[in-house]
């Protein structure tokens, strides 16, 4: 009704200046996952605490927190003083820093199966440094990969990360369906895709003896939280041992937001390589590459090379010293009590209105899934949820001030507390009522 829509939020000043800044970048925007935006992609102002101020004069609850990174909120005073103190001692020395040396000691101390490491530019860099060690270390040449995990834009895994199903083959033998044009085709001879959470098919493809690593989000989280099955990771563990296959666990999401360990922590799985992105460093460009001692010696007596003009950049290594300085275990239970808060409101407020719809994954990052009945065990269980609902709902959430991913997962903060949880939770309920 007009009395509703009257208080509804505009976006007029960013569709503007979107469509103005086309003339110098591609779209308005810097990267194909902030495209196509319902109803239009945003220039933000400023962020602070769980909020982002935007050019329309808009104070919005974020859970996009940068695609995954901003664990402790935006603009925390912890990591902005680190940043401003670091920044008068000198920008990049192309030699090591104190500040590196002292991030990569806590790195160590926080994953478990981090005997050794390496810091790396974006998540995309580290999981290719990661395919590497793992072809060098074994002499083969295939990977496994899954349907409906993402491992980085690049041309060798961007393949089956959101495939349409009906083009996608059958379930248990997925086809490799490319993600994007000019992509070489012949990547995808080094590529098996199968299905999650199957640990029969996976011992099967193991045992032919030709894959040098399997590669996995340890909990699928870039296209829709899902938990691996009770003793799956166990089991794949197990094999890939036998088979003499690299277990390559891609924690950039799950690092550092699941537990200060990661999912492998939460799950006491211990791959022989992992991955780090996102919430190593609360929005920083970091990553890293950690794992077996004898692996990541291989970058140093193995022949193996891993470069990167601003790898371990010393600003960069101040916020990722101050951020995990941050990541305390009570932090994490702070952020499970508003997660479940939040989970639990939205799956109460659907019940009430009548609308079928999954709420599922961890209090630090889940997905809300409309139209399925039952938690999802891999990508075509999530693929068969109505998108276009979906996307109605988070549109008509960033109408009522809650700005949530249109595809993939929300994510939460420390500053997420008790009065914002609330807030949403009243979004959610007039968005409900405007889509029904
Ligand atoms: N791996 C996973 C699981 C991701 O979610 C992402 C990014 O969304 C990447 C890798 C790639 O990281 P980046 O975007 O920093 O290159």
């Amino acid at each position: 009704s007009n009395a509703i829509t009257s208080d509804l939020l505009s976006f007029t000043r960013s569709a503007e200046a979107i469509r103005h800044n086309c003339q110098w970048m591609a779209g308005g925007v810097n990267s194909n996952f902030r495209l196509n935006i319902s109803p239009t992609p945003l220039v933000i102002e400023r962020g602070e605490g769980p909020f982002l101020y935007d050019v329309d004069g808009n104070r919005l609850i974020d859970y996009y927190l940068g695609m995954g990174p901003m664990i402790l909120g935006h603009n925390p005073a912890a990591l902005t003083q680190a940043v401003k103190r670091q920044i008068d001692d000198g920008i990049l020395f192309g030699a090591q820093s104190a500040v590196e040396a002292e991030a990569a000691r806590l790195v160590c101390q926080m994953v478990p199966s981090a005997e050794r490491m390496r810091f790396g530019g974006s998540g995309s860099e580290v999981d290719q440094a990661a395919l590497r060690l793992a072809r060098a270390a074994t002499g083969r040449r295939n990977i496994i990969k899954f349907e409906g995990h993402y491992h980085g834009w690049f041309d060798n895994v961007l393949w089956s990360t959101a495939p349409a199903p009906d083009a996608a083959g059958p379930r248990e033998a997925p086809k490799a369906v490319a993600g994007s044009k000019g992509q070489l085709a012949d990547t995808a001879d080094t590529l098996v895709v199968l299905p999650w959470n199957d640990p029969e098919l996976l011992e099967a493809r193991l045992a032919q003896g030709d894959i040098a690593a399997v590669i996995m989000e340890a909990a699928m989280c870039n296209a829709g939280a899902v938990h691996p099955l009770p003793g799956y990771l166990e089991g794949v563990r197990e094999a890939c041992t036998r088979h003499g296959t690299i277990l390559i666990f891609d924690e950039v999401i799950t690092g550092f937001r699941l537990a200060p360990g990661g999912a492998q922590e939460l799950f006491g799985v211990t791959p022989d390589l992992s991955t780090f992105g996102k919430a190593i460093a609360n929005g920083f460009p970091v990553a890293a590459i950690a794992g077996r001692a004898d692996l990541l010696d291989m970058f140093v007596s193995g022949g193996v090379v891993h470069g990167g003009t601003y790898n371990a950049q010393p600003i960069a290594m101040a916020a990722t010293v101050a951020t995990l300085q941050s990541l305390k275990p009570s932090l994490y239970e702070e952020i499970a009590v508003n997660g479940t808060r939040l989970m639990d409101g939205m799956r109460e407020i659907f019940a009430r209105h009548g609308v079928k719809a999954v709420v599922e994954g961890f209090p630090q990052v889940f997905h809300v899934a409309f139209g399925l009945e039952q938690p999802a065990r891999d990508y075509r269980d999530l693929a068969r949820m109505n998108r276009q609902a979906y996307v109605a709902f988070t549109t008509a959430l960033l109408h009522r001030g809650v700005r949530a991913l249109e595809r993939g997962a929300w994510f939460m903060s420390i500053a997420h507390d008790d009065a914002v949880v609330a807030s949403t939770l009243e979004a959610v309920e007039g968005a409900v009522k405007q889509i029904r």
